[in-house]
């Protein structure tokens, strides 16, 4: 039996991207290796709409965040920090160990914040350094608007620092265009690739503050990172991964080509399908409000004592979820990352009621057509 794995990161990766990491090795100081690095950073500033230079470095999304603030943070520094789920608050212990002056602002797990939220707590804070955003919230399903609360920051106001982990390469985001000055994702999750190299991305305001400072850290020096990339033939200043960049390499050409718009809109009209099917089902919605739904993931609240179980059954029958962060209620994560059409969209609504009805649980089967008619954009 086949296993789909519908966790948050890492995803199901399609064979072309896995086999193209199994390609022999080349030297990283190489002009081939060269013809890669320019490959995959033409790929992810076409992607972010950028004229800004994309740095990967080696890690997963949590080393993304660590070089964001060890490059751009001091000690004493006041940093408002948007939390609004488990992530939020990792961001903020990691700008917290820079030694900044963490100001928290906090909202109910499910909720998201508002371009109002972010002007109310500069007024309070006026001295503030950085604010931290996180774009996609993964442990609640939660997506923020990014776009309006960057432009909720005056131009010479903090720096506004992005956690775009989840968020990057399946939901929009246009960091130059929306004034955002660093941004840190993965390869594991809207990347498609396997885990352990990121993305960031600074603005001009940002290398400027970079620049003019000894960063802390060794490995994670953004400027010397930078200095490599814009080398007559780009490279990296240490051994980079190389398997996994010829994964990312095949993963950014399939993606680009099939048009980054698409996938999308892809994204979401699986998300809302899936929605839609689970509360025709019975199911309540973590998050309340539609707004804030997330397009890469849907967070499913699972009736009261059955988590476990329900888990189980999808496990038997082929599906891997996510369970929730949060102890109560017991919620399961459900990423739409994987590009597919109904025949998948059916697969995940499918084996959720066949998991349901093994638990025990009265589901109406009047789902399935409530996710059809969705996907068709006949009801919403
Ligand atoms: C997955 C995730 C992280 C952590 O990324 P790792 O790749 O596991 O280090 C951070 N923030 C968000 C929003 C995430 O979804």
């Amino acid at each position: 039996m086949q296993k789909h794995l519908f966790t948050p990161g890492p995803v199901n990766v399609p064979h072309e991207i896995r086999i193209a990491g199994a390609a022999p090795m080349v030297s990283h100081r190489s002009e081939s290796w060269s013809c890669i690095v320019e490959e995959i950073h033409g790929r992810l500033k076409r992607l972010l709409e950028t004229s800004e230079p994309v740095i990967l470095i080696p890690g997963s999304g949590t080393g993304a965040l660590e070089a964001l603030a060890v490059n751009l943070i001091s000690p004493g520094d006041e940093v408002i920090s948007f939390s609004c789920g488990v992530f939020g608050e990792r961001f903020r212990e990691i700008a917290s160990r820079t030694g900044a002056k963490i100001i928290p602002v906090d909202i109910a797990r499910g909720q998201g914040f508002t371009g109002d939220d972010v002007t109310a707590a500069l007024a309070e804070h006026p001295g503030a350094k950085a604010v931290l955003f996180t774009h996609n919230e993964t442990s609640t399903g939660v997506v923020n608007p990014l776009k309006e609360m960057a432009s909720a920051v005056p131009v010479d106001g903090p720096l506004v620092l992005v956690d775009a982990v989840s968020s990057l390469g399946a939901i929009p985001c246009y960091p130059s265009k929306w004034k955002i000055d660093a941004l840190a994702s993965c390869s594991q999750k809207g990347l498609l690739a396997p885990p352990g190299i990121s993305p960031v991305w600074l603005s001009e305001r940002a290398w400027e503050t970079a620049k003019t400072r000894r960063c802390p850290s060794y490995y994670f020096d953004l400027a010397l990172h930078r200095k490599y990339l814009e080398k007559k033939r780009p490279q990296n200043p240490y051994t980079p991964p190389v398997s996994l960049y010829y994964s990312l390499a095949a993963s950014l050409q399939i993606l680009e080509e099939y048009g980054w718009e698409k996938r999308f809109e892809s994204t979401a009209r699986m998300a809302r399908t899936f929605e839609a099917s689970c509360e025709a089902m019975g199911f309540e919605l973590f998050v309340g409000d539609a707004r804030f739904r997330s397009p890469a993931l849907t967070s499913v609240v699972m009736p009261s004592g059955k988590g476990e179980t329900i888990k189980k059954a999808l496990e038997d029958l082929g599906v891997t979820a996510a369970e929730g962060q949060e102890k109560e209620p017991f919620t399961l994560r459900f990423a739409h990352y994987s590009p597919g059409g109904w025949p998948e969209a059916s697969l995940l609504t499918g084996t959720l009621f066949g998991a349901a009805e093994k638990c025990g649980l009265d589901v109406n089967p009047g789902f399935i057509e409530k996710a059809w008619k969705t996907w068709n954009g006949e009801v919403r």
